[in-house]
């Protein structure tokens, strides 16, 4: 069946292509309103957006099909996110395809308030010449703060730097060692207050950034000090920087976001003179929206194929030189998990994932949800995946444990072995990927390689002759081909395992005489992988 994307805000055309190309039925459609968007939703795989779409959590409740939302773009403050992992849906952005757009357009804001270029610019076209009204201050020798020190931090400091500033930084989580390294003196909030002849504002939106600069931080901000703000509206109170402006505590303010975007027309920041304003457009060039698109794209084909996205919000992020290792260990691990939940059904109170080998050095938490979806999507009408996977074990009180081992096991140079327990009750199964085919290679420490997929027939029984005969022709009797079977066992003529793999799988009804032929401790499982 062909997926779906729904593209509700302009996206670069080579998106839109990548997207074709991958097979996908793309349909945009800007500018919808808010009940349009949610009436159109539903039989949707995926949702382009950028920053016009607001992505509710109605418009998630209407997605029924929904697998992933991506953001061409940074900011995901117009998604609500805790709906979205709830629902199972992955929410990706791209967030380094417009940060050095961003930057630059921050440095240029600087310089468009050190020299009024704006208002220069203004004046010029309404006939006047007016060199008094416009001196201006260098900004070589200043002091410049950056308020967060993430990735458009990061790249206006390098910039700032070059430009013979002074960068002064402050953000609470990253190291010291990080900011010396791009050039930076990492300080208080206070101190970048008292201290910068700019301040430019580089965080997210969210409730301890809201309002960061307020009637309180301006006032501690150095005298005739000067704004930027290209990252988010909101983290401005607005009507405590007009009034700093009216006092000449702060000298000037350059501001490409806003609370409210479309910012009213009758907002007193567009008339003030020493507030230069441009609409959102830090991330507008044709470089980084081409990047972003493709970013985006790139993502949802991604997530519509299984396969992790790369800057994934709401799910275990694996760097992209890991992707190719791991993720046939992802559906390995799925598989197993699907095995056990078929051939051991339980009221699962622990999940144990043992990793062995080279892998066992990779961040494998995308594993321990693999293994919640495998077990649990059997169980649930929900919808079980990486997104929500550790959210439904919490809710359903289940314990999840990962052991890691980095030597290899037995001749598997990475081995994965899933148990689960229930009070006294446990079984386990072990996998690994040869040749890059994941292969199921033990149930209950019996070694029996297998892979996981088809129709199998899998049971305990005794070891003794005539068993594995009389199953043969009792599949034979009823039109029922073995494709293969094996035996694994710890000692002959102990309990040991079948695993019987049919091409057509094998009625319910025959269970009774397969059991049967077992012995009357034994229960045959039929099992769909
Ligand atoms: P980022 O996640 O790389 O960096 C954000 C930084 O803020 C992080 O280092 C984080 O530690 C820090 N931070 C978080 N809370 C903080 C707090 N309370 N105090 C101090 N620091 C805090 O993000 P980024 O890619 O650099 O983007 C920064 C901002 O710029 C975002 O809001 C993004 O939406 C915006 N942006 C806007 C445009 C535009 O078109 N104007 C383009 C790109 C990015």
């Amino acid at each position: 069946m062909t997926h779906r994307v729904l593209v509700s805000d302009p996206l670069a055309e080579a998106g839109l292509n990548l997207l074709r190309e991958a097979g996908l039925q793309v349909d945009v459609r800007t500018g919808l309103s808010p009940d349009e968007l949610i009436a159109l939703i539903p039989p949707y795989d995926a949702l382009i957006i950028r920053s016009g779409t607001q992505v509710t959590a109605d418009v998630i409740r209407a997605g029924k099909n929904l697998k992933v939302i991506a953001r061409a773009g940074v900011g995901v403050d117009n998604i609500d996110i805790p709906a979205a992992t709830e629902a199972g849906i992955i929410v990706a952005n791209a967030p380094t395809g417009n940060v050095a757009a961003a930057a630059e357009h921050t440095i240029a804001l600087m310089f468009a308030l050190a020299r009024h270029v704006a208002e220069a610019h203004r004046s010029m076209r309404e006939g006047a010449w007016n060199r008094k009204a416009f001196m201006g201050v260098e900004i070589s020798n200043k002091t410049l703060g950056l308020i967060g020190l993430g990735r458009v931090a990061g790249h206006v400091c390098r910039r700032a730097v070059g430009l013979g500033m002074h960068v002064v930084a402050y953000d609470p989580y990253v190291s010291q060692e990080y900011a010396q390294n791009i050039g930076a003196e990492l300080v208080s909030l206070d101190e970048l207050l008292a201290r910068s002849d700019f301040i430019s504002l580089h965080l997210p939106l969210n409730e301890s950034t809201r309002g960061l600069i307020n009637e309180g931080t301006l006032a501690k901000m150095k005298p005739g000090a000067r704004l930027i703000n290209t990252s988010r509206g909101g983290i401005i109170h607005d009507e405590a920087l007009l009034t700093a402006l009216d006092s000449g505590q702060i000298a000037g303010a350059a501001l490409d976001v806003f609370a409210q975007e479309p910012l009213p027309a009758d907002s007193p920041l567009r008339t003030h003179p020493r507030v230069v304003l441009t609409p959102h457009i830090g991330g507008s060039t044709t470089e980084a929206q081409f990047q972003v698109a493709l970013d985006a794209a790139q993502q949802v084909i991604d997530v519509l194929h299984d396969r992790p996205a790369r800057y994934a919000i709401n799910a275990p992020l694996i760097p992209a030189t890991d992707i190719e290792f791991i993720s046939p260990f992802i559906d390995l691990v799925e598989r197993m998990g699907r095995f056990l939940h078929q051939f051991q059904p339980m009221q699962v109170e622990r999940v144990e994932l043992t990793v062995h080998g080279p892998l066992a050095e990779h961040d494998t938490k995308i594993l321990q949800a693999a293994a919640l979806r495998g077990l649990l999507s059997g169980v649930m009408e929900e919808r079980v995946n990486v997104v929500n996977a550790d959210l439904i074990a919490q809710r359903r009180g289940i314990i999840v444990s990962e052991y890691r081992q980095r030597h290899h096991y037995e001749r598997y140079e990475n081995m994965i072995t899933l148990a689960v327990r229930s009070g006294e009750e446990s079984a386990s199964v072990r996998g690994s990927v040869l040749h890059g085919e994941p292969f199921l290679v033990a149930v209950a420490d019996r070694w029996v390689e297998f892979p996981p997929e088809g129709h199998y027939l899998v049971s305990w029984h005794k070891d003794q002759p005539g068993v594995i005969g009389a199953l043969g022709m009792l599949l034979g009797k009823n039109d029922i081909n073995i494709a293969f079977m094996h035996v694994g066992r710890l000692n002959p003529r102990g309990v040991a395992i079948i695993v019987l793999k049919t091409d057509e799988p094998i009625p319910d009804a025959l269970l009774p005489d397969i059991n049967a032929i077992l012995g009357e401790h034994f229960q045959a499982r039929i099992i769909t992988l």
